[in-house]
């Protein structure tokens, strides 16, 4: 039997293709109604422990840690409201530090129908992080792994305050190049541009492409109160809509910066993001939401804007077992240690939250904005033109 391309392996799976047909066509309805739709997407902060101390992020210095165990974690995604979940982001922290990673995606494999997993990582854990994802892959589960890198070995370790970091993620980049995957396997490089290492796009920019890794570059944004709170530092950001960067950088050199990081990308994605597959997708998404950033903070416009879905198709857990209404809106709709999801979900804090969602003005943070932009009929009507160009 011929072995299945990595074109094939790439491709969104039918199933997924006309379930998200479905929900888009009836979400809008339901968001209108003030009605709970079975969620989609969830973004799940497995931890807030890290072994990292980066400048530019304050998780770090939180000091209360209840994460859910296992057996809760369980419990949670064997909610019949879960079933139809496609997409989930397991974020931190640092969630490799978790001993029990690997078990935590059996049992969303197992418990709901997630197409894709996305984990995001600082790469410290070199050995534990390749070995854990050799087993998560021998799953079967379509898998995204992106790693932090900020620049090289001095500016990567002083930014990330942590001496001996870059070495251990280019270990770990290294070596989970080398897993081979029957099934859709990314890995991905993040950089995160502050006044710290504006000098660097190029250089993890080259990295990235000799390795053979996507690109992902952003512009370090202000902290947002989910993740400044307990860490006794400050409120973080509590106006959405004023979206704001970390560092003062002014309208010409964000501009040098937005324009380059869309050059890198292109180049870097267009080898990857042939056909309709998962790349392309995500490739579609990156150009549109950079579009949205560009103008908010080149132009002070804010346009492109999307249609929320928190609390709708898609939802946070924290690594209590909060379910947070979103990043910048830290209310807490009820906890999964407490309360189950289904009653969570359809529950009265969850519909006057709710109406506070739809009251909003809107927000682009990237893990907000992203996941919302098939709901947009601009992207699709963006996708139609890339697509027949
Ligand atoms: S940015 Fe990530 S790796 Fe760095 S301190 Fe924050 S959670 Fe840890
Ligand atoms: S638009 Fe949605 S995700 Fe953004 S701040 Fe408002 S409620 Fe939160």
């Amino acid at each position: 039997m011929r072995p299945k391309s990595n074109k094939n392996k790439s491709k969104v799976s039918i199933s997924t293709i006309i379930d998200q047909c479905i929900v888009i066509s009836k979400a809008p309805l339901y968001r209108k109604l003030n009605m709970p739709i079975l969620p989609r997407y969830c973004n799940f902060s497995v931890t807030y422990l890290c072994n990292h101390k980066c400048y530019m992020c304050e998780i770090w210095r939180k000091k209360e840690h209840n994460d859910l165990s296992l057996n809760e974690i369980k419990k949670i995604f064997s909610d019949k409201s879960l079933r139809k979940l496609r997409m989930i982001r397991l974020t931190g922290g640092e969630p490799f530090i978790r001993n029990d990673i690997v078990d935590i995606v059996k049992i969303i494999k197992s418990k709901t129908n997630v197409d894709l997993i996305a984990i995001s990582t600082n790469g410290l854990l070199s050995n534990k992080i390749i070995d854990s994802v050799k087993q998560i892959l021998n799953l079967g589960v379509k898998l995204e792994i992106k790693i932090s890198l900020e620049g090289n070995e001095k500016t990567h370790d002083k930014v990330r305050g942590i001496k001996g970091a870059y070495k251990k993620a280019m270990e770990t980049l290294i070596g989970l190049k080398k897993l081979k995957s029957k099934q859709y396997f990314y890995v991905g490089v993040n950089q995160t541009i502050t006044r710290h290492n504006e000098d660097q796009i190029n250089y993890i920019y080259d990295l990235s492409k000799n390795h053979g890794c996507g690109y992902h570059p952003a512009l370090a944004i202000a902290p947002r109160p989910v993740y400044t709170k307990g860490t006794g530092v400050n409120e973080g950001l509590l106006n959405p809509e004023k979206f704001a960067l970390y560092d003062d950088f002014n309208i010409e050199e964000i501009k040098k910066f937005l324009n380059l990081f869309k050059e890198k990308r292109f180049d870097r994605d267009k080898t990857q993001s042939k056909g309709l597959g998962i790349a392309y997708i995500h490739q579609l998404i990156w150009d549109f939401y950079h579009k949205g950033f560009y103008n908010r903070l080149v132009y002070q416009k804010e346009d492109p804007t999307v249609t929320c879905m928190t609390l709708f198709t898609r939802f946070r857990i924290e690594p209590n077992g909060d379910i947070a209404v979103c990043s910048y809106k830290p209310q807490v709709i009820g906890n999964l240690k407490q309360k189950s999801f289904t009653k969570i979900w359809c529950g009265k804090t969850a519909s006057r939250f709710r109406k506070v969602v739809k009251n909003c003005p809107g927000c682009w943070g990237g893990c907000e904005v992203q996941p919302d932009l098939a709901y947009s009929p601009k992207i699709i009507k963006y996708a139609i033109t890339k697509i027949l160009s």
